[in-house]
């Protein structure tokens, strides 16, 4: 349990995340190990003074009104979406639509695209890895458009089976719904870059699902074949309520307005409306305008500290967590063997319910995740109904490892 490839000090300036300073127990004698970061990351004090501040001075709503504040507030929001466009390498900003979190994104991608691109009979690949995001959109298309879902099989390990993606590649598929993370096993499919390759190749259209890779290094969308990128603000030190499609060009032309309502039309009249040009077009009503203020600040945050050695820490953090945990007796690890970059790990512990397993933790403040994870065809082919999961971000360290490795370890000893 001691072998350490060091983990340096966290990228994530620790005293930024107050949470990290609860003691908890009943002596108010433990600190709080904070192990559910890919569910959603902890909020640094200085994304929520950039919210105050934004909300002090600038508080109007966007795109509406003419006077100073108006004017400051859209700044601010068109701000935040240059910000998100640059980051992941989008070269134009008006391909970045805000939507209310990465599952809303995908269903976009399916409403506002596949919705009338895409009939009876077409194919659409999925990934046995992916999120319930990434897959009930494509399954509710299939309802409506008829469109048939073909599988993209995951081994034992939790890897997609190459041999079966060439054969669905084969039948020309229209869609390709991947997963540049899984939330489960915690790493990057050693295939997805030649799958997204294959499958511009094949003429079918790429939707990946970035919310567990985005705030754990680099993405380059201009280097990456994929039509539909999507990921949730809050995974990634900002605020619950905000989340964006990344489009390529031929995705966002072929796009259209899924939402009707304010904000979104350049004219109206009795006779009806035509939609306004750009995202807005995307964006009815009012959006979550002071959440895109924090996701600014909060990518600040992650760039400052550099996309690299947050990945490079947490894949650190990960693998001795998962190292750890594979020693002990009864003790399953899912998805191996490891790829050397992970962010997180997903394990049972023999004839402990995994409920029961994060109570157990939970009781040690340690704070981790129970259940399927919202991929329950990844938890069904990984023979495991589900399990607990430990997920590491740029603040945790070294000894939020040790906590878990002793609390599972404690749980195994009570057990046997
Ligand atoms: N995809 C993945 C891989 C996720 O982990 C999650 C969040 N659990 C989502 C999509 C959905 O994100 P949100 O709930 O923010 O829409």
């Amino acid at each position: 349990m001691d072998a350490r490839p060091a983990a340096d000090a966290t990228p994530l300036d620790r005293a930024q995340f107050p949470v990290l300073e609860r003691r908890i127990g009943r002596g108010g004698d433990r600190p709080l190990v904070y192990l559910d970061s890919a569910a959603t990351s902890l909020v640094p004090l200085r994304v929520t003074e950039a919210v105050t501040r934004f909300l002090h001075t600038s508080c109007a709503n966007i795109h509406r009104g003419a006077h100073m504040l108006a004017e400051e507030a859209t700044d601010a929001y068109e701000c935040a979406r240059e910000h998100l466009a640059a980051h992941l390498g989008v070269d134009d900003p008006a391909r970045v639509v805000f939507t209310h979190g990465a599952t809303e994104s995908l269903n976009l991608a399916a409403l506002g695209w596949a919705e009338h691109a895409l009939g009876p009979g077409d194919v659409v690949a999925v990934a046995e890895d992916n999120h319930h995001a990434n897959i009930v959109c494509w399954q509710m298309l299939a309802e409506r458009r008829g469109v048939e879902i073909a599988w993209i099989p995951v081994d034992a390990d939790g890897q997609l089976d190459y041999g079966e993606w060439c054969r669905i590649a084969e039948r020309g598929p229209k869609l390709a719904a991947l997963a540049q993370q899984s939330n489960v096993v915690g790493w990057e499919q050693p295939d997805l870059a030649r799958i997204l390759d294959d499958a511009r190749l094949a003429g079918a259209f790429t939707a990946l699902d970035g919310a567990q890779a985005a705030v754990h290094g680099p993405v380059d969308l201009a280097a990456l074949p994929v039509d539909f990128y999507a990921l949730s603000a809050h995974k990634m030190m900002g605020l619950t309520g905000i989340g964006a499609l990344a489009c390529s060009p031929r995705a966002f032309e072929r796009m259209r307005p899924v939402f009707g309502g304010g904000g979104m039309v350049a004219q109206v009249d009795a006779c009806g409306y035509v939609p306004a040009c750009g995202p807005q077009g995307f964006e009815a009503g009012t959006p979550a305008i002071a959440a895109a203020v924090a996701w600014n600040e909060a990518l600040r945050m992650l760039e400052e500290a550099g996309m690299e050695r947050v990945r490079r820490h947490v894949a650190a953090l990960a693998l001795r967590a998962q190292r750890g945990l594979s020693e002990l007796p009864g003790v399953r690890v899912l998805g191996g063997p490891t790829p050397a970059s992970a962010s997180l790990v997903s394990f049972t512990v023999d004839d402990v319910h995994p409920h029961d397993a994060s109570a157990a933790l939970d009781a040690e403040g340690v704070l981790v995740r129970a259940g399927h994870h919202c991929a329950k065809p990844l938890h069904a082919a990984l023979g495991a109904r589900a399990s607990v999961r430990a997920s590491f971000a740029g603040y945790s360290n070294d000894e939020d490892v040790d906590a878990l490795l002793s609390a599972v370890a404690r749980l195994v000893e009570r057990r046997a």
